[in-house]
């Protein structure tokens, strides 16, 4: 048989160095056509068309030597070799044959067209579209995959498409983590392959806008996505990349409880020191999704992504409702920036969450926390377990019946009734959401619920293994970047804390104004909103020495992961440490006060709580006030007196004026 014209290069290049033999298998078994097709061979898929390893070194230096004179010419070369950090691999070195890096477990290869065989249409992607697959392995073993064909017009593939197609390529045989979709090979053929895992339960976002009968997505799977989530993306982050286009569309379900990141069409390495990627020129830009800079500039950050995280949380909880719907695109930055609004929290988002949502979309990229410190706070603000003990069947009553796992999102005081706590959560039997009485269930330890963070990859460090569902201790990683040494020290500070913002927002006492998270972050609000249906608090004396000019209110027990002190109550020290500076208070008296205050400001440890009792003389309502000023002074840049005056503002509700904080830099 002749060969074929386009060919006639790989010919020669054998016979020069007596492997003949090889063309046809080379050619039709491994679809190498050109010099640049060699990137995707490993030394496993020369041994299975019967080339021995000293054959195959031979074979290497004469591609190199071929290669020498037209790298520059070459299309592949040019979009895969070198263009990333860290991705040198693409690009063969120069003593072996050219192959693709082949990771623990991986299967990255050049795969023959005729070993894949497609099935059903999966969806439509902007190079093409994808299909369910079956590829059978040299071993004969059949494996589910996803085949990603690249779009050809009449004129062929179209450049740019061609380019993002190879550039996803390219920066997904060089990843690897549980939750990143792995690439598993490409068929060189007509038209270009890729060959990836299956995500057989499809995308995040078709199954959360997936119509009844479906169950919408327990609140704390969702918790558990967002992890996963923060994983890989801390991941791609310590690789110097940028996602660009973090969505549920993209998010794709490899299991029930595993959630995988895909699409890496638009994913770009960040520009060294600067760390950021600053577009080229039009491209399609997620607009609901990006970040004030991005859409301002063009500019694309681990910071970015960050904020597009804060969308994609945003998203799974408001049921994959689209984020913006019905603002033009052109209006969306002015919105964020001049208007300084906020996508509303949807219902089934707890305030915690929402909070760091809110921190998310900080203003300033540095203000915003990393992926790895985020991973910390998600773990801070999972939402507790619980169980049912009777039946509910009060009228507005969220109904459960005995052993229902019930998740907790909320607790707050009854307004019609305020000794009587209640909590919001959803029946993990019915999915339905809504307001309980706290006495109807009780906690339980969730192993099931909470990730494990065995390792999560920091910076520069590859991952260890998979976010399950197992039981992990709260581990706060990296402090969000500062602006400033003050908001260093204050994140420094916050560390050391038994409990963060998100805490405080999530579990503070129910909102006395403004803090029902408001439905846009508006920074011209003067004037604090009470929820519907609960009467503000009358303001109150400033002063810290002051005496309460009333009791203050009996706190709803809340349920904490952690022992609420670190000290047994009524332990020897305990008790040794705290005397009163107006004389010294009954050991029980002390301790119910020590709990009011800690149990009043959450985030504050027991330790905290004495010392800000003994400084006012047992005074609680200063002492808690006190701790009020602390927090909010430590999370932001103001001073000590402005943030008592913006406490003040919003009648000592820690969670409203830390949003208000936050959401002015
Ligand atoms: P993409 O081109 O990556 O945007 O993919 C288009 C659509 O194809 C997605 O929205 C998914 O519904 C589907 N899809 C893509 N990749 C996979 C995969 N690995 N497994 C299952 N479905 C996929």
């Amino acid at each position: 048989m002749l060969p074929e014209a386009g060919s006639l290069w790989l010919l020669r290049l054998l016979q020069d160095i007596q492997l003949a033999q090889f063309y046809r298998p080379i050619l039709e078994e491994l679809n190498v056509t050109r010099p640049e097709h060699f990137d995707f061979v490993r030394p496993e898929d020369l041994d299975g068309i019967g080339m021995g390893r000293p054959a195959q070194r031979r074979l290497a230096e004469a591609l190199k030597r071929h290669r020498s004179g037209l790298k520059s010419k070459n299309w592949v070369y040019k979009i895969l070799g070198g263009f990333a950090p860290g991705q040198k691999e693409t690009t063969p070195p120069s003593d072996s044959l050219p192959s693709l890096p082949e990771p623990d477990g991986g299967l990255k290869c050049l795969i023959p067209d005729r070993a894949v065989c497609r099935g059903e249409l999966l969806g439509f992607g902007c190079f093409g579209v994808v299909h369910r697959g079956l590829w059978t392995l040299p071993s004969g073993k059949a494996v589910p995959v996803a085949v990603k064909s690249l779009r050809v017009g009449p004129e062929g593939p179209e450049g740019t498409e061609l380019g993002d197609f190879l550039r996803e390529v390219s920066i997904m045989m060089n990843l690897e983590h549980p939750h990143l979709l792995c690439l598993h090979g490409l068929v060189l053929g007509q038209p270009l392959q890729m060959v990836m895992e299956l995500a057989p339960l499809g995308s995040l976002h078709a199954r959360l806008t997936a119509p009844a009968p479906t169950p919408p997505l327990p609140v704390a799977l969702l918790c558990l996505f967002l992890r996963q989530v923060a994983g890989a993306m801390a991941y791609l982050g310590a690789r110097g990349l940028v996602h660009r286009d973090l969505a549920t569309r993209n998010l794709l379900l490899a299991s029930p409880r595993t959630i995988k990141v895909a699409d890496f069409g638009l994913v770009r390495p960040l520009g060294g020191a600067r760390g950021h990627y600053v577009m080229g020129g039009p491209r399609r830009i997620p607009y609901a999704w990006c970040a004030p800079e991005s859409l301002r500039h063009g500019a694309f950050s681990s910071a970015s992504d960050v904020w597009m995280f804060g969308v994609t949380l945003w998203e799974m909880f408001s049921g994959g409702e689209e984020p913006w719907a019905g603002v033009p695109p052109y209006l969306i930055l002015q919105r964020l920036e001049k208007d300084r609004a906020r996508l509303r929290r949807p219902p089934l988002c707890s305030r915690a969450l929402y909070a760091l949502a809110l921190r998310c979309w900080a203003p300033h990229p540095a203000d915003r926390p990393t992926f790895s410190y985020l991973e910390g706070l998600l773990q801070e603000a999972w939402p507790p377990e619980g169980r049912c003990v009777r039946d509910v069947t009060e009228p507005g009553a969220l109904r459960m019946e005995p052993g229902d796992p019930i998740t907790i999102i909320e607790g707050s005081t009854s307004s019609h009734s305020p000794n009587s706590t209640t909590w919001k959560g959803q029946n993990g039997r019915t999915f339905k959401v809504g307001n309980f009485p706290a006495s109807a269930v009780t906690l339980v330890d969730s192993p099931a619920t909470r990730p494990v963070l065995r390792g999560s990859p920091a910076r520069g460090e590859r991952h260890q293994g998979n976010i399950d569902g197992d039981r992990v201790k709260v581990k706060l990683r990296d402090p969000p970047p500062g602006r400033g040494q003050r908001r260093n020290v204050s994140l420094q500070r916050m560390k050391g804390i038994s409990k963060s913002l998100e805490s405080v927002l999530s579990l503070g006492p129910r909102p006395t104004g403004g803090g029902s998270s408001p439905p846009e972050l508006r920074h011209a609000r003067t004037v604090p909103q009470g929820p519907p249906g609960v009467p503000p608090c009358s303001p109150v004396a400033t002063s810290s020495s002051s005496q309460p000019s009333q009791p203050p209110r009996e706190r709803p027990p809340w349920p904490k992961r952690e022992p609420l002190h670190s000290h047994p109550v009524g332990a020897p020290g305990a008790s040794k440490a705290t005397v009163p500076s107006g004389g010294p208070l009954p050991d029980p008296e002390l301790q119910k006060r020590i709990m009011e205050v800690e149990l009043s400001v959450h985030g504050v440890t027991h330790q905290e709580c004495q010392e800000a009792l003994r400084a006012t003389g047992g005074d609680v309502v200063s002492a808690i006030r006190n701790l009020k000023v602390d927090q909010l002074f430590y999370l932001s840049s103001w001073s000590r007196a402005d943030c008592r005056r913006i406490l003040e503002r919003y009648q000592w509700d820690l969670s409203a004026a830390s949003r208000y904080v936050l959401a002015r830099p």
